[in-house]
Protein backbone atom coordinates (compact mmCIF):
# COMPACT_ATOMS: atom_id res chain seq x y z
CA UNK A 1 0.00 0.00 0.00
CA UNK A 2 1.61 3.53 -0.73
CA UNK A 3 0.86 7.28 0.95
CA UNK A 4 0.64 10.31 -1.24
CA UNK A 5 3.13 12.42 0.94
CA UNK A 6 4.06 16.26 0.80
CA UNK A 7 7.00 15.83 2.66
CA UNK A 8 8.74 14.13 5.57
CA UNK A 9 10.56 15.78 8.62
CA UNK A 10 12.77 13.58 10.35
CA UNK A 11 14.05 14.30 14.22
CA UNK A 12 10.86 16.75 14.47
CA UNK A 13 10.55 18.67 17.66
CA UNK A 14 7.51 20.60 16.97
CA UNK A 15 5.06 18.05 16.09
CA UNK A 16 4.24 16.42 19.35
CA UNK A 17 6.02 15.48 22.27
CA UNK A 18 9.85 14.36 21.98
CA UNK A 19 11.48 13.50 18.93
CA UNK A 20 9.32 12.61 15.90
CA UNK A 21 9.15 11.25 12.56
CA UNK A 22 6.49 13.76 11.10
CA UNK A 23 4.37 12.59 8.16
CA UNK A 24 2.98 15.38 5.68
CA UNK A 25 0.60 13.90 3.65
CA UNK A 26 -1.01 15.67 0.13
CA UNK A 27 -4.55 16.58 -0.11
CA UNK A 28 -6.83 18.56 2.66
CA UNK A 29 -10.46 19.37 1.90
CA UNK A 30 -10.55 22.10 4.80
CA UNK A 31 -8.39 25.20 3.00
CA UNK A 32 -8.24 27.49 5.97
CA UNK A 33 -7.98 30.81 6.15
CA UNK A 34 -4.02 31.89 6.80
CA UNK A 35 -2.81 27.71 6.56
CA UNK A 36 1.11 27.76 6.57
CA UNK A 37 0.92 24.99 4.05
CA UNK A 38 -1.21 25.47 1.04
CA UNK A 39 0.85 23.66 -1.37
CA UNK A 40 -0.67 20.57 0.54
CA UNK A 41 -4.12 21.07 -0.73
CA UNK A 42 -4.40 19.63 -3.87
CA UNK A 43 -4.94 15.97 -4.26
CA UNK A 44 -2.79 13.59 -5.59
CA UNK A 45 -0.09 15.99 -6.58
CA UNK A 46 2.47 14.14 -3.85
CA UNK A 47 4.81 11.88 -4.03
CA UNK A 48 3.78 8.06 -3.48
CA UNK A 49 5.71 6.53 -1.06
CA UNK A 50 5.14 2.90 0.20
CA UNK A 51 5.06 1.77 3.74
CA UNK A 52 7.90 -0.49 3.44
CA UNK A 53 9.56 2.56 2.87
CA UNK A 54 8.80 4.37 5.88
CA UNK A 55 9.27 1.78 8.24
CA UNK A 56 13.08 1.13 6.71
CA UNK A 57 13.49 5.05 7.59
CA UNK A 58 12.22 4.64 11.13
CA UNK A 59 13.81 2.07 11.46
CA UNK A 60 17.08 3.52 11.03
CA UNK A 61 15.87 6.22 13.57
CA UNK A 62 17.07 5.08 17.53
CA UNK A 63 16.12 8.57 18.27
CA UNK A 64 12.30 8.79 18.00
CA UNK A 65 9.79 8.61 20.52
CA UNK A 66 6.84 8.68 17.74
CA UNK A 67 5.54 9.49 14.60
CA UNK A 68 3.12 11.99 13.63
CA UNK A 69 0.78 12.47 11.04
CA UNK A 70 0.43 15.76 9.68
CA UNK A 71 -0.61 17.78 6.25
CA UNK A 72 -2.53 17.95 4.35
CA UNK A 73 -5.39 16.33 5.78
CA UNK A 74 -4.31 12.63 6.87
CA UNK A 75 -7.69 11.60 7.76
CA UNK A 76 -8.21 11.09 3.57
CA UNK A 77 -5.51 8.56 3.34
CA UNK A 78 -6.73 6.95 6.78
CA UNK A 79 -7.03 3.79 5.40
CA UNK A 80 -3.03 3.77 4.50
CA UNK A 81 -2.33 4.96 7.53
CA UNK A 82 -3.98 2.43 9.79
CA UNK A 83 -1.90 -0.26 7.94
CA UNK A 84 1.31 2.14 8.99
CA UNK A 85 -0.11 2.52 12.59
CA UNK A 86 -0.49 -1.54 12.59
CA UNK A 87 3.16 -1.74 11.24
CA UNK A 88 4.68 0.66 13.64
CA UNK A 89 2.91 -0.78 16.81
CA UNK A 90 4.39 -4.31 15.85
CA UNK A 91 7.71 -3.30 14.65
CA UNK A 92 8.47 -0.25 17.23
CA UNK A 93 6.03 -0.89 20.39
CA UNK A 94 7.67 1.95 22.39
CA UNK A 95 6.58 5.18 19.82
CA UNK A 96 3.63 6.75 20.32
CA UNK A 97 1.74 7.45 17.00
CA UNK A 98 -0.81 11.16 17.07
CA UNK A 99 -2.80 12.63 13.59
CA UNK A 100 -3.47 16.18 13.60
CA UNK A 101 -6.81 16.52 11.33
CA UNK A 102 -8.78 19.89 10.54
CA UNK A 103 -11.63 17.72 11.68
CA UNK A 104 -13.14 17.65 14.59
CA UNK A 105 -13.18 15.03 16.99
CA UNK A 106 -16.81 14.60 16.57
CA UNK A 107 -17.07 15.54 13.03
CA UNK A 108 -15.00 11.49 12.50
CA UNK A 109 -17.14 10.21 14.89
CA UNK A 110 -20.35 11.10 13.20
CA UNK A 111 -18.91 10.95 9.46
CA UNK A 112 -16.86 7.65 9.82
CA UNK A 113 -17.59 4.81 8.13
CA UNK A 114 -16.30 1.02 6.59
CA UNK A 115 -14.85 3.20 3.37
CA UNK A 116 -13.81 6.30 5.03
CA UNK A 117 -11.83 4.31 7.83
CA UNK A 118 -11.98 7.86 9.98
CA UNK A 119 -12.97 5.54 13.06
CA UNK A 120 -10.39 2.88 12.56
CA UNK A 121 -7.73 5.17 12.24
CA UNK A 122 -8.87 7.27 15.89
CA UNK A 123 -8.94 4.08 17.36
CA UNK A 124 -5.15 3.29 16.88
CA UNK A 125 -3.77 6.69 18.06
CA UNK A 126 -2.58 7.67 21.23
CA UNK A 127 -3.09 11.72 20.48
CA UNK A 128 -5.12 13.67 18.37
CA UNK A 129 -4.52 17.20 17.46
CA UNK A 130 -8.43 18.41 16.01
CA UNK A 131 -9.86 21.37 14.58
CA UNK A 132 -9.26 23.55 11.82
CA UNK A 133 -6.73 26.31 12.08
CA UNK A 134 -8.96 29.72 13.03
CA UNK A 135 -6.14 32.00 11.96
CA UNK A 136 -8.64 34.75 14.42
CA UNK A 137 -7.81 32.46 17.44
CA UNK A 138 -4.05 32.13 15.87
CA UNK A 139 -1.46 31.76 18.51
CA UNK A 140 2.63 31.23 19.11
CA UNK A 141 1.66 30.35 22.92
CA UNK A 142 -0.12 27.26 22.07
CA UNK A 143 2.46 24.10 22.06
CA UNK A 144 1.98 21.94 19.36
CA UNK A 145 -1.15 24.02 17.81
CA UNK A 146 -1.62 26.55 15.54
CA UNK A 147 -5.03 28.13 17.05
CA UNK A 148 -6.54 28.18 20.36
CA UNK A 149 -9.69 26.15 19.30
CA UNK A 150 -7.77 23.30 18.31
CA UNK A 151 -7.72 20.42 21.08
CA UNK A 152 -4.78 17.83 22.12
CA UNK A 153 -6.53 15.06 23.11
CA UNK A 154 -5.26 12.01 24.40
CA UNK A 155 -7.55 9.57 22.03
CA UNK A 156 -7.52 6.22 24.32
CA UNK A 157 -8.90 7.60 27.19
CA UNK A 158 -11.46 9.57 25.27
CA UNK A 159 -13.02 6.65 24.00
CA UNK A 160 -13.02 4.95 26.75
CA UNK A 161 -14.78 7.80 28.60
CA UNK A 162 -17.11 8.78 26.03
CA UNK A 163 -16.24 12.38 26.42
CA UNK A 164 -13.11 14.61 25.06
CA UNK A 165 -10.01 14.08 27.42
CA UNK A 166 -7.15 16.76 26.99
CA UNK A 167 -3.71 15.09 26.94
CA UNK A 168 -1.43 16.25 30.40
CA UNK A 169 2.55 16.55 28.84
CA UNK A 170 3.91 15.09 32.00
CA UNK A 171 6.63 17.21 30.32
CA UNK A 172 5.20 20.58 31.56
CA UNK A 173 4.88 19.53 35.40
CA UNK A 174 8.92 18.21 36.00
CA UNK A 175 9.67 20.70 38.35
CA UNK A 176 13.54 21.91 37.74
CA UNK A 177 15.35 22.51 40.60
CA UNK A 178 18.76 24.95 40.43
CA UNK A 179 21.59 23.67 42.89
S1 LIG B 1 -6.50 21.48 7.85
FE1 LIG B 1 -4.30 22.02 8.04
S2 LIG B 1 -3.43 21.67 5.99
FE2 LIG B 1 -5.64 21.73 5.75
S3 LIG B 1 -6.10 23.86 5.21
FE3 LIG B 1 -6.34 23.67 7.43
S4 LIG B 1 -4.35 24.25 8.29
FE4 LIG B 1 -4.04 23.80 6.10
Amino acid sequence: MKLNIAGIQNDSIVDGPGIRYAIFVQGCPHHCEGCHNPETWEFGTGRDVTLDEIIEKIKQDPLLDGVTYSGGEPFTQAKALCELTDRIRAEFPKLTVMSYTGFTLEQLLERGNAENCFTELLKRLDYLVDGPFILAQKSYELKFKGSANQRFLDVQRTLKEGKPVLYQDDWDNIEIKLV
